[in-house]
């Protein structure tokens, strides 16, 4: 018995592995999942979850959808790789027509990589060569938004909030300014930021409609369009990281569709995939493309690759997923989703004080749990460990950040899968401080409390 256990897959993880966010001294035992389908997920003793937060917001239309299974076999069998310079191939050369289809019209170009946070890489290293190459030495500061979140490596930390995900880094990351979320007087605040460093603003980098990592953060299409119309007679170049609000989790193919004023450059991955393999796309304007281009000038060349760019595996999936996505039947199933939620937070969720800031925006439910005063609301707080292991109990994925919970489901889940998130919600609502306050001692005893970040 010891022996099997030892060798379980969990076991042999702990040996050997170091997971993403997470805290490894306290850590549980990772699950181990053997089996997808749909939007639920099966351990290797049988135990079934409902995948409710799509695999981090990536997975569109289920675990190992067999058509994009088929087209993934079918590309994998006649080219899996080939290097991306020099060389090209049907899967990226129809994803990037796929993908300028369903942009606005003002995006021309596709530049591939591999994952999100190369995706705003690239986004940035876009926007600054271009004023570069157009001879505006000085255009180098870039504007983000507070908790704005849009990846791990340096320059994506650089241009998101200064939170506890890049302190050790503090003092490395190039120095950005930031916006409050989109509101009403958000002009005002930009107004003010130009007044201070006028030319020298290269671009604006945000999260549209949905901050995810910041806490499912919301805000007005409106708001956000203001600050573009303002960005647009400012010639700041507009960055739009719609890698998690991209393929519909705002009601729209694009966060963005919902604003008059179009950015300049999109950042794309998860859900370009349908989150089955990696990949990153960063789009822009012929304008931007232009100034990289010179049959005279090396230095004018974007200088920029990852070898994995272009992948036919992930692209040829994109291709499939598009197709899923923009059939009838999904997007039916979209907007049985958004209505869903929609009568849950008038019926049910909004009988419970404790679940405050009730928010939605299109299959994005989130809400803030209140059991707590707000100083004691952080990422690190042991109630993140807590909810996580109620609704894993339950066999539901949701995974909170911090005292935020929320549900960005595949769009496949069924009426009956989105009621049992719901009723697990309710349960989860009727807690008082005395159970949370049982099930940290529980937890101290064993000393094996899984503090949940993103
Ligand atoms: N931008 C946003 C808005 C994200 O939510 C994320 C990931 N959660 C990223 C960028 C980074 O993507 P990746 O994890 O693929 O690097």
């Amino acid at each position: 018995m010891l022996e099997k256990e030892n060798n379980s897959l969990s076991q042999r993880d702990k040996n050997v592995l170091w997971h993403p966010f997470t805290q490894m001294a306290k850590a549980p035992m990772a699950i181990p999942i053997v089996r997808g389908e749909g939007t639920k997920l099966y351990d290797e003793n049988g135990k079934v979850y409902i995948d409710a937060v799509a695999s981090w917001w990536m997975n569109l239309h289920g675990h190992s959808h067999p058509y994009l299974c088929q087209k993934l076999m079918e590309q994998a069998t006649t080219l899996e790789h080939v290097i991306f310079a020099n060389f090209t191939h049907a899967p990226a050369v129809n994803l990037a027509e796929g993908l300028l289809r369903v942009l606005p019209e003002n995006q021309a170009r596709v530049f591939f990589s591999d994952n999100g946070s190369t995706a705003v890489e690239v986004g940035v290293k876009m926007a600054l060569q271009y004023w570069h190459n157009k001879g505006f030495k000085n255009k180098k500061r870039i504007i983000g938004l507070h908790n704005g979140y849009h990846g791990d490596t340096f320059g994506a930390m650089s241009v998101g909030g200064r939170t506890i995900f890049n302190k050790p880094f503090e003092d490395l990351l190039f120095e950005a300014s930031a916006l409050n979320a989109p509101h009403a007087n958000s002009l005002a605040e930009i107004e003010a930021l130009y007044e201070k460093y006028g030319t020298e603003i290269a671009a604006f980098v945000f999260e549209p409609l949905v901050q995810g990592a910041g806490g499912m953060l919301m805000h007005k299409a409106e708001d956000l369009d203001a600050i573009l119309a303002f960005c647009k007679s400012k010639n700041i170049i507009c960055i739009a990281d719609e890698v998690m609000t991209g393929f519909y989790r705002t009601g729209k193919f694009f966060a963005t569709d919902w604003c008059q004023h179009k950015p300049d450059i999109f950042c794309l991955s998860k859900g370009l995939t349908a989150g089955m393999l990696p990949l990153g796309a960063t789009t822009c304007t012929a304008e931007i493309f232009d100034a990289f281009v010179s049959k005279t000038d090396a230095y004018k060349t974007f200088l920029h690759g990852h070898s994995h760019a272009g992948n036919p595996l992930a692209c040829a999936i994109g291709i499939a997923s598009l197709e899923l996505l923009l059939s009838r039947a999904t997007q039916e199933n979209i907007q049985r989703i958004i209505q869903s939620h929609a009568d849950f937070i008038q019926n049910r969720l909004s009988k419970f004080t404790i679940a405050k800031n009730i928010r939605q925006t299109g299959v994005i439910l989130a809400f803030d749990w209140n059991l707590f005063t707000e100083k004691e609301n952080t990422y690190t707080h042991e109630f993140s460990g807590f909810i996580w292991n109620f609704f894993v109990e339950k066999g539901l994925i949701l995974r909170p950040l911090g005292n935020t919970i929320y549900i960005l489901p595949p769009y496949c889940i069924s009426h009956e899968e989105l009621e049992s998130i719901y009723t697990a919600i309710m349960d989860f609502l009727y807690l008082t401080k005395k159970d949370f306050m049982a099930y940290i001692k529980v937890q101290e005893n064993k000393a094996n409390t899984g503090k949940v970040f993103i």
